[in-house]
């Protein structure tokens, strides 16, 4: 697709999972053809960045020669620990399989828009929960047996329930529900079927009749995975929800469908207990890297052993088969190369687009600026906080609302206060000085804040007219 700095490609792999030797490969072929940058979208797509058309066509000669057979048709998308989770209440991938199968034989994905998506997550350690899609199906124990919760439209949040059957029948269900989106055409999503539709879907298989519902709120079966492996389920510490949501746009400057502003049930980064290793799964910051790290990176993870890099929704990569050792060696040489191996990572808390100079539609350095706040002002990117760092008004790396954007324009950096990259305001700096506006602020924070209090509590406290005072003055 086209972007402001030329092309853009978006590749998912099939088997979800690369070798070291391949991410590698695609790495070298990012910098002979793009422009150097990479990304790892809030879906878990790999994108290359600054192609022209030509250079597409041989980067796509490229790919195809490494072996890397790239996803078409309906994505039905299992988690990046599927099939290796101990944890996992069922393995996804059989019944995905199936659905993708049946798909194929109702010939439905030409009749359907490219945004249309199914997930399946086995209920381990890294759920779906904060990918959007049209129809999720989700593992949930009955007693001695396993069933799937059938929602559609939305997260795991926002979905609404269906019906909690058996594999044969989710798969019916999740055809069906495929069947009457296509009816509607190629725009046409889950949220578009009546009522009357959804009703029948609910009614398809009686067993639903019998079983309890999972919807969240009424949860009588509570999914094992809405805890947070940030912290290692392994290591029994309390779930934490991150304030940057992985539903949040694309940094590419376009969104994935399925971005809005929800906080997820759990983050990639961090260790996972596998059955017989260990996975570690670090981030690119902003969900953007350098090409010639990503090689560096996958190098050292060639070396240490790792037999395959897992891209993960949130901006994630996993890699797979390490020992505890090989893991903190990886997650040394991670942090050293600039990517995010911890949640308690300020730049987790900042959602920042390419701005300039990668976007002809940016009008300040979002990444640059993004990267001095989090260092000078790391205590006011606390969890409850979300500061959004917009190139322009589109505002394309967050497009709700955050507690403070910075946005640039013609003035300058503009600071608005509880609201999106598209409103007007409340005070300006020039853009090569916003961070020291946004110190200021922090500075408040620091000296306002009662014993307990979060950095939004106290903002809130303080009221968009001192914040916006405090921006401009400092
Ligand atoms: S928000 Fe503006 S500057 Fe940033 S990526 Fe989107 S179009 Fe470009």
């Amino acid at each position: 697709m086209q972007t402001g700095d030329g092309l853009l490609v978006r590749l998912n792999p099939v088997a979800g999972g690369l070798s070291a030797k391949s991410l590698i490969g695609l790495g070298e072929s990012a910098l002979r053809h793009g422009n150097g940058i990479m990304e790892v979208t809030a879906r878990g797509s790999l994108q290359i960045r600054g192609l022209t058309a030509e250079s597409a066509r041989l980067l796509a000669a490229e790919v195809d020669a490494l072996g890397i057979a790239v996803r078409s048709g309906v994505p039905v998308e299992t988690g990046p620990l599927a099939g290796i989770d101990p944890q996992d209440i069922a393995d996804p991938r059989p019944l995905a399989e199936r659905i993708r199968t049946a798909i194929e034989e109702a010939e439905l994905t030409a009749r359907l828009g490219p945004k249309v998506s199914v997930v399946v997550d086995g209920g381990g350690q890294l759920s779906l929960d904060a990918v959007t899609a049209d129809v999720r199906l989700k593992a949930v124990r009955c007693g001695e047996d396993v069933r799937w919760g059938v929602l559609v439209a939305g997260d795991a949040r926002s979905a609404k329930p269906l019906a909690t059957v058996d594999a044969d029948a989710a798969r019916d269900i999740a055809v069906a529900a495929l069947r009457m989106v296509a009816e509607k055409g190629r725009d046409a999503h889950t949220r578009d079927l009546s009522e009357r539709q959804l009703a029948s879907l609910a009614s398809w298989h009686s067993v639903t009749s019998v079983l309890p519902d999972i919807s969240p709120s009424r949860g009588e079966i509570i999914p094992s995975a809405r805890l947070s492996p940030i912290f290692g389920l392994a290591r029994g510490e309390p779930a934490q929800e991150l304030p940057i949501s992985p539903l949040e746009g694309e940094m590419s400057g376009r969104t994935e469908r399925g971005a809005q502003e929800r906080e997820p049930a759990g983050s990639p980064i961090g260790t996972f207990k596998l059955s017989n290793n260990q996975a570690l799964g670090i981030a690119l910051p902003y969900g953007s890297m350098p090409a010639q790290n990503l090689i560096d990176l996958a190098t050292q993870a060639l070396n240490l052993g790792a037999t395959e890099i897992r891209l993960a929704p949130g901006r994630a990569l996993l890699f797979l088969g390490l020992s505890p050792t090989t893991c903190a060696s990886l997650r040394a040489s991670a942090a050293a190369l600039g990517f995010v191996n911890s949640s308690a990572d300020p730049r987790t808390r900042i959602a920042a687009c390419p701005g300039t100079p990668a976007c002809a539609s940016g009008r300040i350095a979002t990444r640059a600026m993004a990267e001095t706040i989090a260092t000078e002002s790391p205590d006011l990117l606390d969890t409850s906080l979300t500061l959004h760092i917009s190139g322009c008004a589109k505002g394309c790396a967050h497009p709700g609302a955050a507690m403070l954007t910075l946005v640039g324009d013609e003035n300058g950096a503009g600071l608005v206060v509880d609201g999106t990259a598209k409103a007007l305001p409340a005070a300006y700096r020039p853009g090569y000085d916003a961070a020291r506006g946004v110190a200021g602020i922090a500075a408040a924070i620091h000296d306002a804040r009662h014993q307990g209090e979060t950095a939004a509590a106290c903002l809130t406290r303080l009221g968009a007219a001192g914040i916006a005072e405090l921006y401009r003055r400092n």
